[in-house]
């Protein structure tokens, strides 16, 4: 079964969820937004095993915890942390192709007058239609460009959610200002990716409330269905 811890963390308040397969105790983090030692004992607690890190987009506030989880793993003598890690390896890090110059350039930090380690290269190129596995739990993998080029959601048709990042919030949409932002390839995407689901779907997003896509789709102000 799959269970969802959401974690709210940094500077702008970024959703951060810590999600695993409870049967097998394989998990993995949405956007490690912020403060890793905070996730890392919220799995260690659980007796869970962090493998992997998938990133929505390249934003700092969504990747700012990375670093300390993935050093926090490697580096400490406490068994305890190191069971929270499925293998003596650094965990997977998953992220689209397009936004790793975003990556490569700390988020976008310098812009804001913040510095932040990178933490792990993303070895994993997301693309559109590729299965992500969590235990026995798939997600699929939707390129959703618009608030960045390289953003993506995570879609659990069995379970149905959908990790939205910053693509469309309870009430709002991600901004489509910064650089490499686009409205037109975001109305496309919350049109396409997002309100082509089964109304029920709970929409987990980057920042602020729950949502559904029915509700979204009814009263959203920024994309009517
Ligand atoms: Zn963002
Ligand atoms: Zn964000």
């Amino acid at each position: 079964m799959l269970e969802i811890i959401p974690l709210i963390l940094g500077p702008v308040s970024t959703n951060c969820y810590l999600i695993a397969d409870s049967d097998s105790g394989e998990a993995a983090v949405i956007d490690p937004a912020w403060d890793g030692q905070v996730i890392l004992a919220e799995a260690i607690k659980r007796g869970w095993k962090i493998g992997q890190l998938w990133y929505t987009h390249a934003h700092f506030d969504h990747f700012g915890g990375a670093a300390e989880i993935a050093s926090t793993l490697n580096a400490s003598a406490d068994p305890a942390h190191r069971m929270a890690l499925s293998t003596n390896s650094l965990p997977v890090v998953a992220l689209h192709p397009l936004d790793h110059p975003l990556w490569q350039n700390q988020g976008g930090a310098p812009l804001f007058g913040m510095h932040i380690e990178l933490g792990p290269e993303p070895t994993v190129a997301l693309a559109h239609g590729q299965i992500l596995h969590l235990g026995n739990i798939e997600f699929e993998v939707r390129h959703t460009p618009g608030h960045t080029p390289g953003h993506v959601v995570f879609y659990c048709a069995k379970e149905a959610v959908l990790f939205s990042g910053d693509l469309i919030f309870q009430g709002g949409v991600g901004r489509s200002d910064l650089p490499g932002g686009n409205w037109e390839a975001l109305e496309r995407s919350i049109r396409e990716q997002v309100y082509t689901l089964p109304d029920e779907t709970r929409l987990l997003s980057g920042h602020g409330g729950k949502s559904t896509v029915g509700e979204e789709k009814h009263a959203n102000p920024f994309v009517r269905a």
